[in-house]
């Protein structure tokens, strides 16, 4: 499984990194860092989480 991020609505908040740290990071400059697209599936739960707290939903996992 692969994640998207739609940068049109990413605001730089933040709340992904704080659930899934492996996959994502944002910079002092706020700007999204995907560490890394792809989930396993023993990752799935923690990306699942970051993309349900995201307040813009900005993410999606594609299969
Ligand atoms: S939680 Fe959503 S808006 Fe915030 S940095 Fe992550 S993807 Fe962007």
């Amino acid at each position: 499984m692969k994640i998207e991020v739609d940068r049109g609505k990413c605001v730089g908040l933040g709340l992904c990194e704080a659930a899934s740290p492996d996959h994502f990071e944002v910079g002092d400059d706020g700007q999204l860092v995907l560490v890394s697209d792809m989930v396993t599936y023993g990752q799935r739960a923690e990306v699942e989480e970051a993309i349900r707290s995201c307040p813009t939903a900005a993410l999606r996992l594609l299969p």
